[in-house]
């Protein structure tokens, strides 16, 4: 087995960490103060080529690999989750099923503009009453002459409402299946689209700098060849892309949990109290080496996750436990940075009081830890049932 990176993954992590640790770090705490989404950090992470990686280089993506993705979104989100995840929805959750599931002249036409940072994309799939249960999508889309015309709303959707946002990939209902469930699909929205508008941004516990909105759909009509993909195929295309997008919240995860570290490192080493730097108390050196530890493990899950993506295997299992575990990680690294700062962790002022409310939406978006428990047990139990099966068929 080889741990390291290639020379191109390492040469994405240090570009990023260079410019995370000296571009989005020191105005971190201002974005998030003033809710104000990072336009001049954006257009950097796009002359650096940070939001145009893994898309082909045919259409002006770095074409950077999955593992090089995810090194280089833990180094941004270390800096900033907010920055973190602006770059992972429009990565993961806009740009993706595009370049998978897109036509030739939808990839022409939408991917070099999201590459080269022109644009933002955005994807919708969750709803007032659709949250775990996307399949549970009421948003329609009907066909009808050469149109449709989609009626509905949609939640919380990252990057739907920058300067720069191009459009939505939004999941409709398009028809009813013969077993009495719905035909879901993926339709491209324009930003501009007469009938498609945003509701104000949400006001959040974190991710304060990143950008949400409600969307809806009135008679909003688009041409038939905005269908991304095959008709019907929406639940399996938004199921792959949430597989990939659970590895990159576990990245952002890392990424904190990281922050968090650094943070509490730093205070131990240099608050004294008994006369001694509180680093020599063996309560303190236990929480150091605890986060360590787990950081450890976490980066490990994720890059074995995007590396199995990057051989074309199936890796969704492995998605699920990396975004479970780095996601809870992180929860109690951001825990136990606070603890090791003490009463200075509990202002406004200090960073680990800013990563602490940051970091309970990693267990709540892209899959709760729930559903990702679910996920994971339900492959585990169809596997043993599967070896069962062969096993009887041998004897
Ligand atoms: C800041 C932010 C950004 C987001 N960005 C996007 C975006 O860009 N695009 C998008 O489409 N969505 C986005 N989301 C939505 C996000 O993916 C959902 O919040 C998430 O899928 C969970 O849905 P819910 O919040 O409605 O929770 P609910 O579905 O209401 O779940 C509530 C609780 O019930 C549990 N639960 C539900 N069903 C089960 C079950 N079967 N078994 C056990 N427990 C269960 C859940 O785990 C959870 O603990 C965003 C959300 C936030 C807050």
């Amino acid at each position: 087995m080889n741990f390291d990176p290639t020379d191109d993954q390492r040469r994405w992590r240090d570009l990023a960490r260079d410019f995370a640790q000296n571009e989005i770090r020191p105005r971190a705490a201002e974005l998030n103060r003033e809710q104000k989404f990072p336009n001049g950090i954006i257009a950097d992470m796009v002359h650096l080529g940070l939001l145009g990686m893994t898309l082909p280089e045919e259409y002006g993506g770095s074409g950077g690999d999955f593992v090089a993705y995810n090194l280089a979104l833990e180094e941004i989100s270390r800096a900033d989750t907010s920055v973190g995840i602006t770059m992972e929805a429009h990565i993961s959750l806009g740009c993706s099923p595009i370049a998978a599931y897109g036509t030739q002249e939808q990839k022409e036409k939408y991917l070099p503009k999201c590459a080269t940072g022109e644009n933002l994309w955005a994807f919708g799939l969750t709803e007032e009453e659709a949250g775990t249960d996307a399949g549970g999508t009421r948003t329609t889309a009907e066909l009808d002459d050469g149109e449709w015309t989609i009626n509905g709303s949609k939640k919380w959707i990252t990057n739907s409402g920058t300067d720069i946002t191009g459009g939505v990939t939004v999941i409709a209902r398009t028809g009813t299946r013969e077993n009495g469930k719905p035909e879901l699909s993926a339709i491209i929205v324009p930003q501009d689209t007469p009938g498609y508008s945003r509701g104000p941004a949400y006001e959040k516990l974190g991710w304060r700098a990143s950008d949400q909105h409600p969307l809806y759909f009135e008679d909003c009509r688009v041409p038939e060849e905005n269908l991304l993909g095959e008709r019907g195929k929406g639940f399996r295309q938004f199921l792959a892309t949430l597989d990939a997008g659970r590895v990159a919240v576990a990245a952002l995860s890392v990424g904190l949990a990281q922050a968090c570290f650094d943070e509490a490192l730093a205070r131990a080493k240099e608050r004294e109290q008994f006369g001694r730097s509180i680093s020599e108390f063996q309560a303190i050196q236990f929480k150091l080496a605890d986060m360590a530890m787990e950081i450890e493990l976490a980066r490990n899950m994720v890059l074995k996750a995007a590396w199995l993506k990057d051989l074309g295997r199936s890796f969704g299992r492995e998605a699920s436990m990396a975004k479970v575990f780095a996601s809870e990680a992180a929860k109690r690294a951001a825990d136990g940075a606070v603890q090791i700062w003490g009463g200075e962790g509990f202002m406004e002022a200090s960073a680990v009081a800013r990563y602490w409310r940051q970091v309970k939406i990693n267990e709540i978006g892209e899959g709760t830890s729930e559903i990702n428990r679910q996920i994971i047990a339900r492959s585990l139990l169809a596997e043993t049932a599967k070896e069962a099966k062969e096993q009887m068929v041998a004897q």
